[in-house]
Formats: structure tokens, sequence, C-alpha cells
């Protein structure tokens, strides 16, 4: 119980009211230098008619995913048709083809800025020569060592994630599965489909399944529709959910058909990747409504990433829009060590900062879990340590100001 002396309880709640209002307006200053897809609309339409005419696309063919799909943006001779491009990038971007590919759709190339290379769109997709350097593991998270079937990963005990595809409709520079993507895309094949839900038909304890990838979202229709089938035959896989980023660089890839199909398989739930509040436009947002209208809730997984988002001011605003727009921040993974990655590793103790500007200053659910997933370990949970010590019937404490205070602990004396 805090004592708050002899002040008058209104001149006490003002001065309360004024302090939570500074801290507020503080944000709302530093978030100035933070724009959102809604606010860049102009600047994407512009760029959408630039990509549209270099690609001699028409405006059906821009909304059709499939034409996103296949004309992804993947070599050099595609690139300089809509941005300008250095020799020295040229011959850089030609070098790390050579050991990691790179693809993205044009419309994701629409929401980048053609010439600012510290946009944080852009720096997702375009590759960076500094990949090149090789630091990393290639298998970080251990999942080759967590694989009972081919394409199966188990870290837990009642759960599984399936990779059903490597085919992604762009690749992230950052993404920890790299080592999957390969040369050409492909889907996992029929047979180790059986054989993985062989396995789950055998191990009565998995009650959900993670369709991932890759991502799930660039299946037609029909075989995601086939492969939910097969999961809800299984009686005892009580939840399925989908991995995927295709909401935010395939809009044009949710409509009614995939929402109606997907709405036959609940309890179905959606996991997205948005990394920064440009992601989110009226594209995006109307992709995620057609999802939350088909009763599937959605999360979103940020990777924390350098020169991206590591700010908690930049988290603070890419989670308001995602609430906006009916999606829950839900985790902010820590960057891992995966190879041609170091550039966008952050220190461990940027996240912790992150969650300590968040906790409090903003609504409980803009807050995310901070993970770090070490190999074959599963996922570690981190947060700032509020609780300072403990003793016989108390417990101290310190709220998200950092007001330190004594707090009775009868569970503990109840026990003795
Ligand atoms: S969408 Fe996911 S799986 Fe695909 S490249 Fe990006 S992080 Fe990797």
């Amino acid at each position: 119980m805090i004592e708050y002396g002899q002040e008058d309880r209104q001149e006490i709640s003002l001065k309360k009211a004024e302090k939570f209002r500074q801290y507020a307006l503080d944000y709302l200053d530093a978030k100035k230098e933070v724009l959102t897809g809604f606010q860049l609309a102009d600047n994407y339409a512009g760029q959408k008619e630039r990509i549209k005419t270099a690609l001699g696309a028409s405006e059906r063919e821009w909304q059709d995913w499939k034409w996103q799909l296949a004309n992804r943006i993947s070599s050099v001779e595609m690139l300089e048709k809509i941005f300008p491009l250095t020799l020295t990038q040229k011959k850089d971007f030609t070098t790390i083809q050579s050991k990691f590919r790179w693809a993205f759709t044009p419309y994701f190339a629409s929401l980048m800025d053609p010439v600012d290379e510290r946009c944080p769109v852009r720096k997702q997709m375009l590759p960076d020569i500094r990949e090149m350097e090789l630091t990393g593991v290639t298998d970080f998270s251990g999942e080759e060592y967590s694989s009972p079937v081919d394409n199966l990963v188990r870290w837990y005990p009642d759960r599984v994630a399936v990779h059903v595809t490597n085919v992604c409709a762009g690749f992230c520079r950052h993404c920890l599965r790299r080592r999957k993507i390969g040369e050409v895309d492909q889907a996992t094949s029929a047979d180790n489909l059986e054989e993985i839900l062989q396995y789950l038909r055998d191990n009565r304890e998995i009650r959900d399944v993670l369709l991932t990838g890759g991502d799930p979202l660039t299946f037609h229709t029909g075989w995601l529709d086939r492969i939910l089938s097969a999961l809800d035959d299984i009686e005892h896989i009580e939840i399925k959910r989908i991995g995927s980023r295709a909401p935010i660089v395939l809009p044009q890839r949710v409509d009614e058909e995939l929402c109606e199909m997907l709405s036959r398989h609940h309890p179905l739930y959606i996991n997205i990747q948005v990394n920064h509040p440009r992601e989110i436009t009226a594209d995006s947002a109307r992709a995620l409504d057609l999802i939350s209208r088909a009763g599937i809730p959605i999360h979103n997984q940020s990777v924390l990433l350098r020169g991206i988002n590591d700010s908690a001011v930049i988290i603070k605003a890419l989670n308001h829009e995602l609430l906006k727009v009916r999606v829950r921040p839900y985790y902010l993974y820590h960057c891992q060590g995966t190879i041609g990655i170091e550039h966008f590793r952050t220190p461990v103790e940027t996240g912790i900062e992150i969650l300590e500007n968040l906790r409090g200053f903003t609504t409980g659910l803009a807050v995310p879990n901070y993970i770090i997933t070490p190999s074959g370990l599963g996922k570690t949970p981190l947060a700032p340590e509020y609780q300072i010590s403990s003793g016989e019937g108390f417990v101290l404490l310190r709220n998200w100001e950092g007001i330190v205070y004594r707090y009775d602990n009868p569970g503990r004396s109840g026990e003795e």
C-alpha cells in the first residue's frame, strides 16, 4: 500500500496526471520521426505506378497474387528497371545472389524508398554485401537436430512446426531459415507430407500444429485446404496455426475465396511478421481485415533488427499500428546468429530496454514477449526485472516507472 501523506487528493491526482501526460507527449514528439505506411500512402501510390510502367503491368495484373509471385524482383536486371543502382551495388547484388537467393514482390518494392538505403522496408529485402562475411551458423535454431521426420520440427511436448514449402513472397534478409530457401521454389513433397501426417496420427499428445515454411499462403487455395483437412481428420489436433508474411508482402493473396476456405478449418490462428510501421498500408489492412472477419485471430511476430526497428519508439508505433488493424503484437524475437545476418543483430539489452519502455507506458496488449531461440532449445522469454528481492512474507518490487515498494506475500507465509 502506497502512503500518500496529507496532500489533497485532487492535488495528487493532478500531479500524477500531468506526469503521465508528459510521458505520452515525449513519445508523441519522438514519434514524429517514425512514418507509418498510411502516412506514406501518396509516395507508395506514385512508386506503384512507376513500377507498373517499368514492368509493363496492368492494374489487373498488379492485383493478381499469382502475377505478383511470378514477377518477384529477383535479379539485377529486374531491379535496375525500378531502382537506380550504382555499379558497386550491381556487382554486390550479383555476388550475393550466388550464395543467398533474393526476391520480393513488386508490391513490396512499392513500399521501398528507391534511393534511400536506410529505408527500413528496403533493408529487409535488398541484399547487403555484409551477408558475404558469412559469420554465424547455418542452422542456428538447431532445427536439423529437432526433426524426427523431415520438415517437422519438434521443440516442445505438445506442438510441432511443419515446413510445407520453401517459397516466400519475399526472402527476408534476416530469415533464420535461409538455408531452406535453396535455389529454386519447392513445396514439401506429397510423400514427405504423408510421412508427417502419419507422425502426427501416431503421436496423440500433439495438439497444436504450426504450418510454416517458407510461406503456406503461397500455396493454391485447394492444396492448403487439403493439408488443413488432413489435420482436421486427426482427432487429437486441437488447433492449427499458419505462419505467413503474405498479408504484408503479398496482400493480394488474401481474398474472399481464401478466407472462406480458412474459415472452414477453425480453430485456426495466423501469425504474421511485421517489423516496421511502414509495412502496414491500406492493402495490408484490407487483407488483415478479411482474415479477422473470417474469425481468425492474428498475432504478430516481429524480429528485432539493427537499423530497422531497434528503438522503443519504432516498436511502440508499430504495435499501435498493429492494434489498429486488430493484430495482437505477440513476440519480439531477438535476431539470432544465422549465417550472413550478423549486421542485423542487436545486443540482448536493446530488446530488454525496449520492453522497459513499453510496459506501463502503453496498453498491455501492445507489449510483446521478447524471445531468444537458442539452438534446439525452444523459446526463452526475457524481460526487465521487476522483483528486487524477497523476504519472509514479502517481496520487494518496482513498478514500470521504477517506484520501489514492498508487497505482502501471503502465499509464501501461508505455505509454512
Ligand atoms: S517470410 Fe519468413 S520464412 Fe520467408 S524469408 Fe521471411 S522470415 Fe524467412
